[in-house]
């Protein structure tokens, strides 16, 4: 632990401020705040591009019912949290900021299960055991970890760290039973993700700590709205002759 409680980088104060109090938030300084906003807001104009590739390559209702409900999710996370850290970036204290800071945490929980959610609805997983009730259940994991997270926001942070790491890996586990060509991939984003959650708990310890935390997230989005096109809403059909539980 004494990583975690120790400064890594020693740098001028204009790239790093001292690490926060445990019941306080940390204070990025302007150039992390900076940063902040631009790792999230370049992001926006993919997230808008891809939810409308997902669109115009619904073919039934399944992924059309997909790209709506993955599409919003990746464009409202991106500009939530752009808009988030731009109030921060402003030093705009009160009630906007505040609900904004809780919204950007909740949109977490949303984004998991809607990252979860095209390879549950769209692909043959077995209609019975852990896998099949997912589809629901993942919903639930996040609603009861948006509900935990409104009513001890910032309290215990390293718990809520724990929450975001199990909702986002253990429905995963349940995939390891099913055959899924892009499954590398889909590793390959959760790898990244767990990574980032790293420098989300570095914030005064290094520098950036958070627009890394942000980098690698994107990086893993990107990767699975890629990995959902290419292999969910594929113009061949024969490319996922038997994946797909909805002949497009
Ligand atoms: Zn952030």
């Amino acid at each position: 632990m004494a990583l975690l409680d120790s400064k890594i980088f020693h740098l001028p104060r204009k790239w790093m401020n001292e690490k926060a109090p445990p019941d306080r938030p940390y204070k990025p300084t302007t150039v992390e705040h900076a940063a902040n906003v631009i790792t999230n807001g370049i992001w926006i104009p993919f997230s808008i591009w891809g939810s409308f590739s997902l669109l115009h390559r619904s073919t039934n209702w399944p992924q059309l019912l997909v790209a709506v409900v993955y599409g919003v999710s990746i464009i409202s996370i991106f500009t939530l949290s752009t808009v988030f850290h731009y109030t921060l970036f402003c030093r705009r204290e009160g009630p906007i900021k505040e609900a904004l800071h809780r919204c950007d945490r909740a949109m977490i929980y949303i984004f998991i299960a809607a990252s979860y959610f095209p390879w549950l609805t769209l692909t043959r997983v077995p209609s019975e055991g852990l896998v099949a009730e997912m589809w629901w259940l993942i919903w639930v994991f996040a609603s009861l970890g948006i509900i935990y997270q409104q009513i001890y926001h910032e309290r215990f942070k390293w718990l809520e760290t724990i929450f975001y790491l199990t909702i986002g890996v253990a429905p995963g586990l349940a995939f390891l039973s099913i055959d899924i060509p892009s499954i590398f991939k889909i590793q390959v984003g959760g790898a990244l993700y767990i990574l980032g959650v790293f420098f989300f708990k570095m914030d005064g310890r290094i520098p950036f700590a958070h627009a890394i935390w942000h980098f690698l997230g994107a990086i893993a989005a990107c990767i699975h709205l890629l990995t959902v096109l290419e292999t969910l809403y594929v113009e061949d059909p024969s490319v996922t002759e038997g994946l797909l539980k909805f002949e497009p």
